[in-house]
């Protein structure tokens, strides 16, 4: 999900789709260009991406961040991008892609669901407010733009189940957006503080055991009843863990967690 202000919305590629408006489009195993887009790809994860995928894969968030992702801290950037790994061979495919299609398909990522459009999330600094916006952009090789299949943005995001990635993606993308300034100061985007933000965001197991394991909930008051459940609701925890960078990073006040 991009991120956009009035000044680059027209910048990015690909054709604006406004609600209501219609697109054709159906990809099925028996196209020509089927599984070629799953290829060669700088594919971006979203924290929730990784929730998802490391409970479809049965490994911490931990293995899957050191297995399946590179995690890139690009110059002049405060907080690093999380890539899903392509193989090595041939043509780069991506590591879930099979002959049948996508491994991971029901948990496939947030980019995944609604290619080949793409999202953003459009921030309007008078009222505060952020709203959705599309963009369709097949590559050139893929057919299913041609087939006769219609769609409006809201069909294809059900048909996608792709409305509740769009929820918890756009909670982060306000957070991330915060990153476009250095709040690390001396201690750079490589220190201890920006370690524990992205553990909060991409690690959700470490961040489990740092708020239950460590002097967290020493120095942080929260009601008992979140407590227990963010014992065992990892999406209520990923939620927390957005407060909590907001809270530890930027002192933005948090209505469930006080200093002690
Ligand atoms: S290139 Fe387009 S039509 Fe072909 S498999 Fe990918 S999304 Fe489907
Ligand atoms: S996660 Fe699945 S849908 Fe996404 S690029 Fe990989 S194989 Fe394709």
């Amino acid at each position: 999900m991009k991120y956009l202000d009035e000044s680059d919305q027209h910048a990015l590629p690909g054709r604006p789709i406004a609600p209501g408006e219609t697109f054709t489009f159906h990809c099925h195993p028996g196209i020509a260009c089927f599984n070629q887009c799953c290829r060669h790809l700088n594919l971006f994860l979203y924290p929730y991406d990784v929730l998802r995928l490391s409970r479809t894969l049965a490994v911490s968030t931990d293995q899957f961040i050191d297995t399946y992702v590179d995690v890139v801290l690009r110059q002049d950037h405060y907080f690093p991008e999380v890539l899903l790994r392509m193989h090595e061979t041939q043509g780069h495919p991506c590591v879930f892609l099979t002959e049948t299609g996508c491994a991971v398909y029901s948990d496939r990522p947030h980019t995944c669901r609604l290619f080949p459009m793409e999202q953003g999330a459009r921030f309007d600094a008078a009222t505060g407010r952020t709203s959705p916006v599309y963009f369709f952009r097949p590559p050139e090789f893929c057919l299913g733009p041609h087939e006769v299949k219609q769609w409006t943005v809201q069909s294809y995001t059900e048909d996608q189940a792709a409305r509740h990635y769009y929820d918890m993606t756009l909670h982060w993308a306000a957070l991330r957006r915060r990153f476009a300034s250095d709040p690390w100061g001396l201690e750079g985007p490589e220190g201890s503080r920006a370690r524990m933000a992205f553990m909060a965001a991409y690690n959700l197991d470490r961040f489990r055991q740092f708020v239950f394991q460590s002097s967290f909930l020493k120095r942080y008051r929260i009601k008992k009843p979140l407590k227990m459940k963010l014992q065992r609701d990892d999406e209520a925890l990923l939620m927390f863990g957005f407060e909590w960078i907001g809270l530890f990073v930027w002192g933005i006040p948090s209505k469930r967690i006080s200093m002690r």
